[in-house]
């Protein structure tokens, strides 16, 4: 099996599933309890915090752990909407190109009668910061803009916007979940007031992540209970899955440039071998991307199939989120960069970790152009761009 599907999910490094079952075995006290065998639970905890806090430049008091990228996405933006609508602000700028986590969050507060300022991320996927500077306004509570998109891959400028938002005096979240652990990331220097993670998407186990939220930035209780997490996030703590969290972020943050070099190699080959599929386009900018991402839309197929026929090659691909698969609508990414419904449909996503090899990423090229070559011989709208009946767009 060639798994290229890292964007969904990683596997987990073998060192960190060994901390997972080495810290569930020997670590099972409950962090709150007095006795040594909790507090040495709670100390366990506390050093995955300071480890994973120094990555991303922040201070151990800043990290707060949580079940996921979800849920770190709503903490921070009810957390920073509700503090707005407390000062009477209730505008909130983000992107057409959010994750769900984030769009239906967005959704939901504009029931609640927030206003919500979707930016265009035109052709490139690139979100354009003085567009972010022209929509904030007096009543303007949070932006949230994520780092690295996960279907198209196209890395945002997290350090002009975080400046933007510091010189206008509005909190800046941003979904970091594809981007940490892949890229350097410093929340210092990119003036990022609330940051969210998660760990299988850095080889970590699922059901972990975490928010960072910086000093003085205020937090909702999405859960409510116990005093755990400095009383912003109750419930006994998830131990071996924090260790193991904290494991994985090591393991990758240590080798993100070496990792970035060969991913990005096999990534330009992948893009230039498909690029020679007849009517098929990368989506996303070429150079500001994320160093395992290929995007491509191809003409006159369905991405259904596609996939369906490069599992049966023993290849795991994607044709967009994973959110989308399954309904019949259009990714909203796809939509967001101006693919029309037609062409958006032919989408394939490749995510590619490390351990790709030269041999694989060949093989992954051929096995593409034999399907799509395949998929168009027999389909009714290929048929009529070949005849002219309808025009080619890409
Ligand atoms: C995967 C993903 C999420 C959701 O993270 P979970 O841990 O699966 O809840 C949020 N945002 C982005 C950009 C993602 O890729």
């Amino acid at each position: 099996m060639i798994y290229a599907d890292n964007a969904a999910t990683t596997q987990m490094y073998p060192e960190a599933l060994k901390t997972m079952s080495d810290s569930a075995r020997e670590f099972w006290g409950n962090p709150s309890s007095l006795y040594s065998h909790g507090q040495n639970a709670k100390d366990l905890i506390e050093k995955s915090r300071e480890e994973i806090a120094a990555v991303i430049g922040a201070q151990p008091s800043e990290i707060y752990f949580t079940s996921g990228g979800t849920e770190s996405d709503n903490q921070a933006l009810l957390s920073a909407a509700y503090e707005g609508k407390r000062k009477g602000r209730m505008h909130i700028v983000s992107t057409a190109f959010e994750h769900h986590a984030v769009l239906h969050t967005l959704e939901k507060l504009k029931k609640e009668g927030f206003e919500i300022t979707l930016l265009d991320v035109h052709e490139n996927g690139i979100t354009v910061p003085s567009e972010v500077e022209s929509a904030i306004r007096s009543d303007t509570c949070l932006v949230s803009v994520m780092y690295a998109n996960n279907e198209i891959g196209t890395v945002q400028p997290i350090a002009e916007i975080g400046r933007i938002c510091k010189n206008r005096n509005v909190p800046f979240h941003t979904d970091a979940v594809q981007a940490v652990g892949h890229i350097n990331i410093d929340v210092v220097k990119d003036n990022i007031d609330y940051l969210s993670a998660s760990a299988h998407k850095f080889h970590g186990p699922k059901g972990a992540g975490f928010l960072y939220a910086r000093k003085g930035s205020k937090l909702e209780n999405l859960i409510n209970g116990g005093a755990q997490e400095r009383g912003k996030r109750a419930g006994t703590e998830n131990i071996p899955c924090i260790a193991a969290m904290a494991k994985a972020l090591k393991i990758s943050s240590d080798k993100i440039a070496e990792n970035a070099a060969v991913t990005s190699k096999m990534r330009d080959r992948l893009i230039a071998g498909l690029s020679e599929i007849p009517h098929s386009a990368l989506n996303g900018d070429a150079d500001r991307r994320l160093p395992g991402n290929v995007s491509f839309c191809f003409e006159g197929i369905e991405g259904e199939s596609l996939l369906l026929l490069l599992d049966d090659k023993g290849i795991c691909a994607s044709s967009g989120s994973a959110c989308t698969s399954g309904s019949l609508d259009p990714s909203h990414v796809l939509l967001a960069i101006g693919r029309v419904h037609d062409v958006a449909h032919g989408s394939l996503r490749l995510s590619i970790g490390e351990d790709i090899t030269t041999d694989e990423v060949d093989y992954i090229i051929r096995s593409v152009k034999q399907v799509v070559g395949y998929l168009r011989g027999f389909s009714p709208i290929w048929r009529d761009l070949v005849s002219g009946k309808k025009e080619f767009i890409l």
